[in-house]
């Protein structure tokens, strides 16, 4: 339990003169939630970025699972065990929500070479492939919604088939970009039972501005400002930063 599956040490992205993020380690274990927080423009969307190899840092180095995975594609990445949701969503509208989870469980066996299910039979790798999906609805709370068009489903929905998908390639880490954005009172309720769900199995960095949400999840919180981390410890002791209250969480948050 509560073992370390991402470390990240001092990376730093420069964007010509701007360290977008400047120095930051951190570390995600299985059975915590770890939330990034910070204003806009702090180098939260670029720190997932670095961590999940869509873009390579300008120094510092990244582990998942033991393994250096600095300086490699997101897709090599991904197959180590790292699954990220993007702010722009992937899910194809037309399709139901069981094949848009169903082309995102196949599309990780597409691009794995040493797939182990590559040596059992079409139909052993299809009943496998069905129960790795069923289990990601279930997770994401969809089962009842599997045989709905995409399209049909509120946004909050939508929200959760983006995780349902990332689930498919069965990652160990989970990456997620501001999953709350833009959803109602009710939406955002389920989708913090589901985000606490997935602790249970999964190392989670949330990123995240509804500070309730993040209070209510975070076991660990990091604060991001102009790229570089102010404070990181428990929520407990993020409540009571004085650098942190007068830098972000003043009273009008
Ligand atoms: P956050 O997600 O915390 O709002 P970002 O990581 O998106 O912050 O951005 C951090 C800083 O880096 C901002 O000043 C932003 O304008 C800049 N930035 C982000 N991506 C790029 C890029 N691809 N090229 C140049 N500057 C960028
Ligand atoms: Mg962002």
């Amino acid at each position: 339990m509560n073992e370390l599956l991402l470390s990240a040490t001092n990376l730093t992205k420069r964007f010509g003169g701007l360290a977008a993020v400047n120095d930051v380690s951190v570390d995600l274990h299985r059975g915590r939630i770890h939330a990034v927080i910070g204003p806009n423009g702090a180098g939260k969307s670029t720190l997932t970025n670095l961590l999940s190899g869509d873009l390579p840092p300008t120094s510092g180095s990244i582990r998942l699972n033991g393994q250096d995975i600095t300086g490699q594609p997101p897709e090599r990445i991904s197959r180590q065990g790292l699954g990220r949701s993007y702010q722009k969503t992937n899910i194809f509208l037309p399709f139901t929500v069981w094949e848009n989870v169903r082309l995102a469980a196949q599309s990780r066996e597409r691009h794995a070479p040493f797939n182990p299910l590559h040596w059992i039979s079409p139909a052993g790798r299809l009943a496998e492939v069905n129960r790795r999906c069923e289990r990601a609805l279930e997770l994401a709370g969809l089962t009842a919604r599997a045989n709905s068009v995409a399209a049909a489903t509120s946004h909050g929905e939508q929200r959760q088939l983006e995780i349902a998908m990332t689930l498919a390639t069965e990652p160990t880490v989970l990456l997620l970009d501001e999953p709350l954005a833009g959803m109602g009172a009710a939406e955002a309720e389920s989708m913090v039972a589901l985000l606490q769900r997935l602790k249970a199995e999964h190392a989670v960095m949330l990123v995240e501005h509804d500070m309730d949400a993040v209070f209510a999840l975070a076991d660990v919180l990091t604060v991001m400002v102009n790229g570089q981390v102010i404070a990181s410890g428990t929520p407990e002791q993020i409540r009571n930063d004085e650098g942190v209250q007068a830098a972000y969480l003043g009273e009008e948050h």
